[in-house]
């Protein structure tokens, strides 16, 4: 498979090259020239098959020319070793629960299966007696980071940066890349996220650096990292069809996604595209309201970040609406026919959280809110919905209790790393002394 860039100003490039430069020569992001249409009888049969023969099948499209079949459903598998199940919390309205893996966020997915599809192609250099270890440098305000740290530990021939800026990322955050050790290095730096993003920055432009030890980023536009969110699109659809709560010749089924940087919400998107039957999608916003008034009035307008309690999706300029551009070939019109939008307020969410547990039981994280209140908001009668739970509540403690009056109980694998030792290098804000740091440690 080729990929072309969103900006058509660049040659096309392999996988290999897309997952290690991330972003094309201009600037762009690379998109897979062809989305090939899964089999009839795959959906036909879908209800019988695992998650991982799901992904295994969704994953082949895009990358079976490039990787040999063995060997991806190895990364697969390494990738899914926790469950996406869907949990029915009102009705007709599911949540699919992307909080099972390691750092109880949906960010470990693609995470996960980028690390080892980088480790693939470094082994195969390897082999070819080029290589040598491939270094991560990733900037974090807090989420990012523990998903990449958390998905590459561990991953031979790989070590990871950890840039974040000092007191500005919560303890339970910063524990789940601070405790790890082994080949992930956290980077405490004297300065705000901007400051840690212009750093790897400049390391990546800084070319005598680049000369002597081979850096990639993990940003969450790199293919590796997006196109495998879809995977549980599917797997949502199939356990639907397994309750018999919608059936193959059916489609009423509309996906909510709470979208940030949108690369959730394409995923799915793609996933329609290889004939997954998806009426609808609703991106559901927190203030951050730039998508919504794109739907609204035509004019794509982005806008400085708003802070919510959502904060995972304040983002003012999304990442990855080029790509949903690029999909429906710039039509507004197509673009509305595929994707609905809506978008809260603070205290909009806070409501959320608080009516649903009263009302059902079940705590939400504040993203989640965003996403099961606009299926509240949007679904028709005869319509299914499911949102995206991207976290897990216990995630966002202190503004969950603060919302519940209660003291939500924290999962075991969020104790485990909060009761590690943390283990980071301080450093001014600086790049000679990140240089120093990334020369030293480095492999
Ligand atoms: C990253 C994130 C989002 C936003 O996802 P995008 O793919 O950027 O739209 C939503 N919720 C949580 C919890 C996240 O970490």
């Amino acid at each position: 498979m080729r990929y072309y860039s969103t900006n058509h100003n660049a040659p096309e490039a392999t996988l290999e090259k897309a997952i290690i430069k991330g972003l094309a020569e201009d600037r762009g992001l690379y998109m897979p020239e062809t989305i090939r249409r899964l089999p009839k009888s795959f959906f036909e049969n879908i209800d019988a098959y695992s998650f991982h023969e799901i992904a295994f099948q969704v994953a082949s499209a895009f990358f079976g020319d490039d990787i040999e079949s063995e060997a991806l459903s190895q990364i697969v598998k390494q990738t899914l070793n926790f469950d996406c199940p869907i949990v029915e919390v009102e009705n007709n309205i599911f949540a699919l629960e992307l909080f099972h893996g390691p750092t109880l966020a949906f960010k470990d997915v693609g995470a996960r299966f980028m690390a080892r599809a980088l480790q693939y192609y470094i082994s195969k250099a390897t082999k070819q007696h080029t290589g040598k270890g491939m270094n991560v440098l990733v900037a974090t305000s807090g989420d990012t980071g523990a998903a990449v740290a958390n998905g590459f530990w561990g991953v031979e021939g790989i070590h990871v940066f950890v840039l974040y800026p000092k007191g500005k990322v919560s303890k339970i955050q910063e524990s789940q890349f601070t405790t790890l050790k082994n080949n992930i290095t956290a980077l405490e730096v004297d300065g705000v996220f901007d400051d840690c993003q212009s750093l790897v920055k400049t390391a990546f432009m800084d070319e005598e650096l680049n000369s002597r030890i081979k850096i990639t980023s993990a940003n969450s536009i790199n293919v590796a990292r997006f196109l495998p969110q879809a995977f549980y699109y599917f797997h949502a659809y199939a356990q639907l069809r397994k309750l018999n709560r919608i059936t193959a010749d059916m489609n009423e089924l509309v996906f909510c996604t709470p979208s940030g940087n949108f690369g959730n919400i394409t995923a799915g998107l793609f996933g329609q595209q290889m004939g997954l039957p998806v009426k609808r999608f609703i991106a559901a916003n927190n203030a951050n309201d730039v998508f919504f008034n794109y739907l609204t009035s035509g004019i794509y307008q982005p806008q400085p970040s708003i802070q919510t309690i959502a904060n995972a999706m304040d983002v003012g300029n999304p990442s990855n609406f080029v790509r949903i551009k690029e999909l429906f070939k710039g039509s507004w019109s197509e673009i509305k026919k595929h994707v609905d939008g809506i978008a809260y307020t603070d205290d909009m969410i806070k409501d959320t959280i608080r009516r649903c547990y009263n009302e059902n039981k079940y705590i939400l994280d504040p993203h989640g809110a965003c996403g099961f209140q606009a299926l509240k908001d949007k679904l028709a009668q005869n319509e299914v919905g499911i949102f995206l739970e991207t976290a897990h509540p216990a995630k966002f403690k202190k503004t969950i209790d603060d919302i519940l009056g209660r003291d939500i109980p924290i999962p075991q694998r969020l104790q485990n790393f909060m009761q590690g030792a943390k283990q980071s290098i301080e450093i001014k804000n600086d790049y000679s002394t990140l240089r120093q740091i990334l020369i030293e440690k480095a492999i």
